[in-house]
């Protein structure tokens, strides 16, 4: 971190403001210009607030050099971490696909989507049973029980499932759980975040509604500091001015943020655009923008789906993607 510091500055406080840095633990290069005093802060930079030294009177400019997300980032851990459930992975050469209604409805339902959707290549089965809703008056999730159907799916096909954790309270019952999704919703619920450190099995991180990609890989970071390496960072799209998509499906956050991070990235285009006959082609530009995978709504009646029917692919449909992806991937030089 480079600090600028004021031409008025006095000796003394100079001094004496140098000295409160090295009490924190940092190394201090100062460099006097003709012009300017410069600080170079050498060391563990990551918990000094950069408001509070902004507020400081000695100092002018504050510079970060490093990332604040220490662990998150590729600059300390140079190759790209590879995150296994069940027999998926993420990341290193795969192209992952995760697949599956919504939310929970019955056991015919998810059980019968998990069979076509593991037939067309999915490796893992996402299925809603807490689901944050913009209504309290909509379908809230089938709970525990949406839990327990979702893991006799995986008991059936052998697929790893992954569903959103809301809260704190609801851990318990994600014992079996592969991969614990943390919503749009959620993504800077900082003490949920903390949670997870010790949750042992890979996290799903999407990106928040209104949130910067930095943003997103502090609270990767958040998870990580915690204990948790395991992250999987999900584009979903963002809330822009214009609402022809549900969203707008953010791409270049994709090669940003695998230059950025060793962390997976895979991208959700169903709730990106929010219209099933959209969903093929941003899947397919998701593949070839180097996404680690995608996320996708499958529903085998979409028209009576209790949430996001109208974004969901029919297991027929999800199944041509399926083909037509494994062409992309291979252009790209992954396996599906
Ligand atoms: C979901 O994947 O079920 C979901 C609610 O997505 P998001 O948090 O991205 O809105
Ligand atoms: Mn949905």
């Amino acid at each position: 971190m480079i600090l600028v510091i004021k031409k008025n500055t006095s000796a003394d406080d100079l001094a004496a403001f140098i000295g409160q840095l090295e009490k924190q633990g940092l190394a201090v290069h100062r460099s006097d210009g003709t012009e300017q005093t410069i600080l170079g802060l050498i060391g563990d930079t990551r918990s000094l607030n950069e408001e509070s030294l902004k507020a400081h009177c000695a100092v002018s400019r504050v510079m970060r050099v490093q990332a604040p997300y220490k662990l998150a980032s590729r600059a300390f851990h140079p190759a790209s971490s590879v995150i296994r459930a069940g027999n998926a992975a993420f990341g290193g050469g795969a192209f992952t696909v995760i697949a599956g209604p919504c939310s929970v409805e019955n056991s015919a339902q998810v059980c019968g989507i998990a069979r076509s959707v593991k037939q067309s290549g999915a490796r893992v089965l996402r299925g809603g049973a807490f689901k944050p809703r913009t209504s309290p008056y909509s379908f809230q999730g089938m709970g525990g029980a949406g839990i327990d159907l979702l893991l006799a799916a995986k008991r059936e096909t052998g697929l790893p499932v992954i569903t959103e954790l809301m809260s704190i309270s609801q851990l318990g019952l994600f014992r079996d759980v592969d991969i614990i999704q943390i919503g749009a919703r959620n993504m800077q619920n900082f003490d949920l975040l903390k949670e997870l450190g010790g949750a042992g099995k890979p996290i799903l991180l999407k990106r928040g509604l209104a949130a910067t990609v930095k943003e997103l890989l502090m609270s990767a970071e958040y998870v990580m500091a915690a204990g948790n390496e395991q992250v999987i960072l999900c584009e979903r799209g963002i809330r822009t001015f214009d609402s022809y998509t549900r969203n707008t499906l953010d791409l270049s956050a994709v090669p940003f943020l695998q230059r950025e991070t060793h962390l997976p990235v895979i991208v959700d285009p169903s709730h990106a655009c929010g219209m099933n006959w959209m969903v093929p082609t941003l899947a397919k530009a998701a593949c070839a923008a180097g996404a680690d995978g995608i996320m996708v709504e499958v529903h085998d009646n979409p028209e009576c789906a209790l949430c996001d029917g109208e974004q969901s692919l029919t297991p027929a449909e999800f199944g041509a993607l399926m083909k037509t992806l494994s062409r992309y991937a291979e252009i790209e030089g992954k396996t599906l």
